[in-house]
């Protein structure tokens, strides 16, 4: 893997652990062809590959790397570590021709499951602050960010908002059963389509 990151935006040594040594997938760095690390814009946060295995993460600069900005870069990488393992059956073509709010919720899912598969390798972590205002049932709560409850909460309101059914019961069985290992196909059964 090669790293081309002009802004020097993060330190090589840790693309390097987080690719070498990523739960999810033995030696991502191998695979990778080069990766290239551009500043995040008001898109957020992001990873994508092409067909040649080239990466482009998308990222605010990490300085001095926090546990929330590891488990970020891993939590990304995680995205590429399904998509290169053959038993995940990733399918772009397939990803393409869904219409924009299911894309939403097959992000949002896929989101989960990596976070439940990182958390259970002791990798997840919340923002270290915060509120976010959750509508559930018409109700608006104000909860705080640092509990794991109000990331599946979250969660479960993006996909309730978009016509996912029992929403709740698929984002907590995800997360409680980290073990149970989930297709591309699996992700997007919920999603009516
Ligand atoms: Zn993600």
């Amino acid at each position: 893997m090669k790293i081309l990151d002009y802004q020097n935006l993060v330190h090589p040594g840790l693309l390097h652990t987080v690719t070498k040594h990523h739960p999810l997938y033995s030696d991502l760095a191998s695979e990778i062809n080069i990766l290239y690390v551009q500043e995040k814009d008001h898109c957020g946060i992001r990873i994508g590959m092409d067909q040649s295995a080239n990466v482009t993460l998308t990222i605010h600069p990490i300085i001095r790397p926090s546990e929330r900005d590891k488990y970020i870069l891993y939590h990304e990488f995680g995205h590429i570590a399904d998509r290169l393992n053959p038993y995940f059956g990733y399918n772009h073509e397939k990803r393409l021709n869904l219409s924009q709010a299911q894309e939403e919720c097959f992000m949002q899912i896929w989101n989960v499951f990596i976070d439940a598969r990182l958390h259970h390798h002791g990798l997840f972590r919340l923002p270290p602050g915060g509120e976010v205002d959750i509508v559930v049932d018409g109700t608006k709560y104000r909860l705080p960010r640092t509990e794991v409850s109000t990331y599946l909460l979250e969660a479960s309101a993006h996909l309730s908002q978009r016509g996912i059914r029992k929403p709740g019961a698929l984002v907590t069985g995800i997360w409680n059963y980290p073990t149970r290992f989930l297709t591309f196909e699996d992700l997007l059964a919920p999603l009516s389509y």
